[in-house]
């Protein structure tokens, strides 16, 4: 693979950089756990950026000059998204814009593209994932909310879990059982439901970093009108599987890491390097040399877009090493600041104002959100290495 970039992406680099270099103020600056991907739903509807990029179709630069988009390569799309992710930019909407919208380009039908896509571009409307429930996350195939048909409509009766922004959101993507008769993935539909309907139900659920970022939502006799059903009737499986794959290859950025590590190095110089070994030193190269890993692995993932292709077990190998990264780094910064890197937000004595503390417990969801790491891996043994299934 030829590393550069060609003429047309050097140019565009230059036009994104000077974007940022005029739009971009510091008080825009992502926090820890959005550049790290587990804070999703939590600070990312920032209307004055999304205006500013709007006026260019950078919301969604990828997506069809059609949908609002702004029809980019996909080679753009990278320059754009690392150019964007080095100077710590806010990913407006990012589950919206990132997963949903690319679903519903895929699935849904014109009337559907038309009515859900402008509300994702504007940032008006404010969207959630409703997959995982109490008794499946990994094994998401066995879920339980049932959608029967009445009439028109579906009536949705039972429970998600980990729903991130479901307290902000205005709709959900939802997956439920339409068929309890034929094997488990084939029993599913996919539809959009209205958070206001009656009979939807949030409840908060506080994080381990005492973050309230997602949620329990149940569901009480929600009527869905038919038309808002995604793709085909008991095809629900395959409307989600894409949105896995989407999530999977953008859930964390390794430009990203490489930034927050070149922060760590400098803001807790002053603790380690008194240490008088070269153990710190050490711990840090390798980081620095995994994160360089990180970048190799998404390029694969865009040379592959590129060719046509859609990366699936890749998006899966990406996913595994970037999020198992990001807990490393996070205990890096610890180890570096000594016990300086308990201290919270707060104290003075607290290198990177306690973030260091605070990013030490986001990061353990990392390794869980959009599928685990005993997922992931079974998915590279499987489809990558043709292992048989367990
Ligand atoms: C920060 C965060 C945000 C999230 N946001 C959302 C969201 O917006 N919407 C949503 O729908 N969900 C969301 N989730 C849920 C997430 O998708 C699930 O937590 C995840 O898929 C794991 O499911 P589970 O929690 O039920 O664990 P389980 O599936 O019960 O797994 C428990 C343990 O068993 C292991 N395990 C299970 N099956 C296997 C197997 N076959 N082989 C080997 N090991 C196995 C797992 O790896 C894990 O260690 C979020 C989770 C987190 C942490």
């Amino acid at each position: 693979m030829d590393f550069r970039d060609g003429p047309d992406e050097a140019a565009f680099r230059i036009e994104v950089r000077q974007f940022i270099a005029k739009e971009l103020g510091p008080e825009l600056r992502q926090p820890d756990e959005a550049v790290l991907g587990v804070g999703v739903g939590e600070d990312t509807r920032d209307q004055g950026w999304l205006k500013k990029l709007a006026t260019r179709g950078w919301v969604a630069p990828a997506w069809p000059k059609e949908y609002g988009g702004a029809g980019m390569s996909v080679l753009q799309q990278f320059v754009y998204n690392e150019e964007m992710a080095r100077a710590r930019a806010p990913r407006p909407n990012f589950l919206g814009i990132g997963l949903i919208g690319p679903t519903i380009i895929v699935h849904g039908n014109d009337e559907q593209k038309k009515e859900y896509l402008p509300g994702l571009m504007s940032g008006d409307v404010f969207w959630c994932q409703g997959f995982s429930e109490p008794g499946s996350g990994s094994d998401l195939a066995s879920l339980q909310t049932r959608a029967v048909q009445d009439g028109d409509d579906f009536v949705i009766n039972g429970q998600k879990i980990w729903t991130s922004g479901a307290h902000r959101a205005d709709k959900m993507m939802l997956l439920a059982r339409t068929d309890n008769d034929v094997p488990k993935h084939k029993g599913i539909s996919c539809f959009v439901l209205d958070m206001k309907a009656p009979g939807v139900t949030v409840r908060p659920l506080t994080n381990m970093s005492e973050v309230h970022s997602f949620n329990e939502v149940f569901f009480d006799n929600v009527r869905v009108p038919r038309k808002d059903m995604i793709g085909e009737l008991n095809r629900g499986w395959y409307v989600a599987t894409t949105t896995l794959d989407f999530e999977r290859s953008g859930i964390i950025s390794a430009i990203s890491l490489e930034e927050l590590l070149k922060e760590i190095a400098c803001a807790t110089q002053p603790l380690w390097s008194k240490q008088g070994t070269q153990t710190a030193r050490f711990e840090l190269a390798d980081r620095f040399v995994e994160t360089r890993i990180a970048i190799m692995l998404s390029y694969r993932i865009a040379s592959m877009q590129a060719a046509g292709l859609i990366p699936n077990m890749e998006a899966s190998i990406t996913k595994l090493y970037a999020s198992e990264l990001s807990q490393r780094i996070a205990k890096t910064a610890s180890h570096l600041s000594g016990l300086f890197g308990q201290l919270g937000p707060g104290s003075a004595y607290a290198p990177m104002e306690g973030r260091i503390e605070r990013m030490y417990r986001t990061q353990v969801g990392s390794t869980l959100a959009g599928g685990t790491s005993e997922i992931q891996r079974n998915i590279i043994a499987q489809r990558g290495l043709g292992m048989p299934r367990e």
